[in-house]
């Protein structure tokens, strides 16, 4: 007769999407093993450090999808995070100009922190999910679901130029990384489903589609992001210098500058700006009197040399549109978040939509019965599974590539569209 296990997941990566797909297969009964190539975020001061963007806009689609896991996880962040209730066009000549989302509803968008969040998710997994960090999967042999990590221990610090990050960025300065040492996993570890929550440069996506006929795009827009700090005001009530409820944008048609309040009265501003641009600002020189011109406003603000020490300095992101299609592999292998969708971060969805991913593929694996234990032994396809895996990737296809169109759509809309005078009736001719 056979034996009946738990099913195994082993998940890539813990990052937002990893943790609640983490989480979420653990409340339906799977054994769960989760690895992530950074060090252990719990119990750390979630303070801004150098993982990408410092804060983001969590809207009612995450939302909702980490109250499907667990209503008090929603509940934490909507207490946690600033709502944002607008955007606030910041015009060259200093004047400001409020336009409300949802002067009906008043619907908002939440500022959060994200090293806040991350780290939030990791703290919910219980114990019996096995976490490994300082692990980096190397290879998978998909047919046999074997996969093998490499653990990494950090030298003490040292300084690294030009280095590549895990997600694309390349250091503009000087970045503290330590050179790492990489230990191989010879033996492997086994899993009925390995899922790839591991980001847009997914390992796991490379060996799916060693294995199969898998659609996939890649394409990058001509401008760069770089981080940005507006520190608190100690004179402004909490603390901030410029209105804390709105997302505040310096729109300039070809780059613009944002800003997201954070809870210390400190704003994280992100500038976009193309690559082409940003070769003729490498001087000191150039970039102050680019600044000076273009956005005088938030030169006051900031001070010139924290503005332009943290440009000169802070590391140039790529902004990719990621598009895979099936996102599953037979039985044996699922992408979700930006492993398997990544856009350009103009609409605020890109992490709202790898939740709403996780909430998804629970309501199909509810729908197709899946269970949490099996009486197959490791190896042998999983029917069920495989057809369950199968209509979630055909049922969030659609969604995800109007959604990648979407944020590509918004990217001329918040640089260029917002100052149209033609704008405020527009929109409000689209709330009805
Ligand atoms: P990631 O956050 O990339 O996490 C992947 C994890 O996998 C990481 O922890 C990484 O260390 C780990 N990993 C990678 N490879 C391996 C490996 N081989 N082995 C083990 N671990 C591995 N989205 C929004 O919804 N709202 C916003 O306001 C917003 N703003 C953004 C602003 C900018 C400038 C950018 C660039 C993006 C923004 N996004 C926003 C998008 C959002 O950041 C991503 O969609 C989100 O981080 C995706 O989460 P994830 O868990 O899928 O991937």
């Amino acid at each position: 007769m056979s034996e009946t296990r738990p099913r195994k997941a082993l998940i890539i990566g813990a990052g937002p999407v990893g943790a609640l797909t983490a989480l979420s297969l653990h409340r339906r009964g799977w054994e769960v093993e989760v690895w992530e190539s950074r060090d252990d975020p719990r119990g750390k001061d979630a303070a801004p450090s150098n993982l990408r963007s410092i804060n983001l806009a969590i809207s009612s689609r995450g939302l909702e999808a980490l109250r499907s896991v667990d209503p008090s996880l929603a509940e934490q962040f909507q207490n946690e995070a600033i709502p944002m209730k607008g955007r606030m066009i910041h015009h060259v000549d200093g004047k400001q100009e409020s336009q409300i989302y949802d002067p009906i509803n008043g619907q908002c968008i939440n500022s959060i922190g994200r090293p806040l969040l991350n780290q939030r998710l990791v703290e919910s997994l219980p114990s019996q999910i096995k976490i490994r960090f300082q692990t980096k999967l190397s290879h998978v042999d998909l047919n046999h679901r074997v996969a093998h990590g490499s653990s990494s221990t950090r030298d003490k610090k040292e300084v690294v130029t030009g280095e590549e990050h895990d997600d694309g960025r390349i250091a503009g300065g000087n970045s503290d990384k330590g050179k790492t040492k990489e230990k191989e996993d010879e033996e492997g570890t086994s899993f009925d489903l390995i899922i790839g929550c591991d980001g847009s440069w997914s390992k796991v996506r490379n060996s799916m589609m060693r294995m199969d006929r898998i659609d996939f795009s890649q394409s990058f827009i001509p401008h760069a992001y770089i981080e940005l700090h507006m520190p608190a005001d100690p004179s402004k009530p909490g603390g901030y210098a410029i209105d804390k409820n709105h997302l505040h944008i310096w729109p300039r048609h070809s780059f613009m500058l944002i800003g997201l309040p954070n809870k210390d009265g400190s704003f994280t501003l992100t500038l976009f700006i193309p690559f082409s641009s940003l070769s003729t600002l490498n001087s000191r020189e150039a970039a102050s009197r680019f600044f000076i011109e273009h956005f005088p406003s938030a030169v006051q603000i900031v001070g010139e040399k924290k503005l332009l020490d943290d440009f000169m300095n802070n590391p140039r992101g790529n902004l990719v549109t990621i598009n895979c299609t099936p996102s599953a592999w037979s039985s044996h292998a699922l992408l979700l978040g930006d492993a398997s969708h990544s856009m350009v971060p103009f609409y605020g969805q890109g992490l709202n939509c790898g939740l709403e991913d996780v909430r998804v593929l629970n309501s199909v694996l509810e729908k197709h019965k899946i269970t949490s234990t099996t009486t197959l032994k490791l190896g042998e396809t999983d029917k069920d599974l495989e057809l369950a895996l199968k209509a979630y990737s055909v049922e969030r296809h659609a969604d995800l590539k109007a959604i990648c169109e979407l944020a590509l759509q918004n990217y001329t809309e918040m640089r260029s569209h917002v100052l149209s005078p033609l704008h405020h009736i527009r929109r409000f001719l689209d709330s009805f």
